[in-house]
């Protein structure tokens, strides 16, 4: 979608730190980080926010958790703990309208 950040993200335009990528998700460092680990895990295919989530995405929706996951092993995070949300809308803070998943970690979490 046009004028979308994470689109833009997604097809090269903009560049990041990017932790993981395959044909149907991109992982990358959040640029603000809010924990010592914290990567942002979007779909390549544009949903707006939770709210725009259809019956045909919730395979997609797990299989985001699976990749999640796979990066808190391999940085090292898992057995400590870590945290994984998506805010929704502007109650929630949600500044990018391109659904997102934070993976937070690798220290205490507020
Ligand atoms: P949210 O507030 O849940 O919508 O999360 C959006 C996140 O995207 C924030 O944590 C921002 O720091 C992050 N962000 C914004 N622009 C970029 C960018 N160019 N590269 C990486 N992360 C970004
Ligand atoms: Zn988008």
């Amino acid at each position: 979608m046009e004028d979308c950040l994470f689109c833009k993200i997604i097809k090269g335009e903009i560049p990041c730190d990017k932790v993981y990528e395959d044909d149907k998700v991109l992982s990358f460092k959040d640029i603000n980080p809010e924990a010592p680990v914290h990567v942002l895990t979007v779909p390549k295919k544009h949903i707006s926010s939770t709210n725009d989530l259809k019956a045909e995405d919730e395979e997609l929706v797990g299989y985001i958790y699976t990749v999640m996951v796979k990066i808190a092993k391999q940085l090292g995070i898992s057995e400590k703990g870590y945290r994984i949300i998506s805010n929704c809308g502007e109650d929630a803070g949600q500044t990018v309208s391109h659904i997102h998943f934070h993976l937070l970690g690798g220290g205490k979490l507020d």
